[in-house]
């Protein structure tokens, strides 16, 4: 047995850090959790799945009118903010138990305390104003909201944390900001009836995904009555009677009840004795990490977004994972972060896995790329006159599939699935074998017979 209290010390009960217990738990390693907050973290609290039911919320508004043409009467129908709002933190209060007792089974010692290095090995709880000393440790606290401070009026603005426990649903938001976050939160309040606006710097919505994608969700979200402003952002926020009023570098007044900042994240490192352990952080404040998630301090690792990388759960837990089979697996483990299927619950939907045609342009000399664009078969009899994208970049030297990109209904359900074809390396010439299930959407990813577009580095240059 070690002289230490513990063999690992997680800080912060969030995706990774809860993984990283747990499994190191049921090897029967001794192990302790600190967690400031509820456990479950930005994901089960204020993240992913309260906001994916949010989205369902939304959708169903969607749903209701496209069943008119399938001969439904939606007459009286009405959304009660309050129902939605308390049902989901219900829910996410019931998943953050379920996080607790899988912990205990594990056998994991859960303390309610903010937690602070002292030096590599000593960690003080502040809540228990005690200290306690672990072999290894693992620096899990995620992130937190960025709000731009220097602009007047900033604190008038909400941020992804509050947007959940809103007293009562606005009449006119107005979002800053043109992430995922931004528009996945536009897609929502847009569905639920609210008089939505975004407002963002960039010249395009969704910056480091593919070009069509970031096209046809803004026609898309535009169609569906959210106003974009690209190229503009907010100078300061006033309160004025019945509200609030945005006044944008431009010079714009945009009047709104709540102001979403969605600008970005923060890793949460402050004040946390990261510089009497001897790790070292970047200029943003983050961890910096080897491949095998070690800080410059040998013993002390981090996973998940406290690392400012790649800002998805499953991520994180992978993460998490990793750092215990090296440690108490005896089997140094890496991840593998190319080819990471990801989705954006905007409305409408995007799942993309691999390189955007921007991307594959700066890496290989030749590239073609598959385009269709079509109606899914109900938005026909439902009137909806919205067409779904999908798009394959392919090397055009070994035919690989380099990355698939769709925007339309279920699209991230089918961008899980293309993620295990790009990771094993499927080419066209495998797309084109693979027989359609007919009638799905889906089946037009493996329809595609000529390249809308050929790119070749030489002619470009
Ligand atoms: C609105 C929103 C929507 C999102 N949607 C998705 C999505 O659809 N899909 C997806 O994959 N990802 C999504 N994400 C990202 C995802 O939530 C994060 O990538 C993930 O939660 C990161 O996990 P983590 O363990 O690194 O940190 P977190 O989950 O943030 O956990 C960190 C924990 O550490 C605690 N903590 C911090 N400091 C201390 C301390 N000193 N002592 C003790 N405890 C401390 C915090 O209270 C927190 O609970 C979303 C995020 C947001 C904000």
């Amino acid at each position: 047995m070690s002289a230490y209290d513990f063999d690992l010390f997680v800080i912060g009960g969030g995706s990774g850090g809860v993984r990283a217990a747990r499994l190191a738990g049921e090897r029967g390693a001794r192990v302790a959790i600190a967690e400031e907050d509820k456990v479950g973290g930005t994901c089960v609290l204020r993240g992913c799945v309260p906001k994916k039911l949010f989205v369902t919320a939304a959708h169903f508004a969607e749903a209701f009118e496209d069943s008119v043409g399938f001969g439904w009467s939606t007459k009286g129908l009405k959304f009660d903010w309050p129902t939605l709002r308390d049902n989901v933190q219900k829910d996410v209060e019931w998943l953050s138990g379920i996080y607790v007792r899988n912990l205990e089974r594990a056998g994991v010692t859960i303390v309610k305390s903010r937690a602070v290095l002292e030096d590599r090995h000593r960690i003080n709880l502040l809540a228990e104003n005690r200290t306690v000393t672990a072999a290894t440790v693992i620096v899990a606290t995620g992130g937190r909201p960025w709000r731009d401070l220097s602009v007047p009026g900033i604190e008038l603005a909400i941020t992804s944390n509050e947007v959940f426990h809103l007293d009562r649903l606005p009449k006119r938001l107005l979002v800053v900001g043109g992430g995922y976050i931004a528009v996945e939160f536009a897609g929502v309040f847009n569905g639920l009836g609210v008089d939505t606006t975004v407002l963002y710097r960039g010249e395009e919505i969704l910056r480091p995904f593919d070009g069509d994608i970031r096209k046809t969700v803004h026609a898309g979200m535009e169609h569906r009555g959210v106003a974009i402003r690209c190229g503009d952002t907010i100078a300061a926020i006033e309160k004025v009677k019945g509200g609030l009023v945005a006044t944008t570098r431009k010079g714009e007044r945009i009047e709104a009840d709540v102001i979403l900042s969605a600008t970005g994240r923060h890793p949460n490192t402050e004040n946390m004795g990261l510089e009497a352990a001897g790790v070292t952080l970047d200029k943003k404040g983050a961890i910096v990490v080897d491949e095998y998630l070690r800080t410059s301090a040998d013993n002390i690792y981090a996973v998940g977004d406290v690392t400012d990388r790649l800002l998805l759960t499953p991520v994180a837990i992978r993460e998490g994972a990793a750092v215990i089979e090296t440690v108490f697996g005896g089997r140094p483990t890496k991840l593998d972060y190319a080819d990471i299927p990801t989705a954006v619950f905007s409305q409408p939907e995007v799942g993309t896995v691999g390189l955007s045609e921007e991307a594959a342009k700066r890496v290989c000399p030749a590239i073609d790329i598959y385009r269709t664009t079509f109606k899914p078969l109900p938005n026909r009899v439902a009137g909806r006159d919205e067409r779904m994208m999908m798009k394959l970049v392919v090397d055009a030297e070994s035919d690989r599939v380099l990355g698939c990109h769709i925007v339309g209904p279920q699209a991230g359900e089918m961008a899980q699935l293309l993620g295990i074809a790009v990771k094993l390396g499927a080419t066209k010439a495998d797309f084109d074998a693979t027989v359609a299930i007919h009638p799905t959407m889906a089946e037009e990813i493996v329809t595609i017979s000529k390249p809308a577009e050929q790119y070749r580095r030489e002619a470009a240059e």
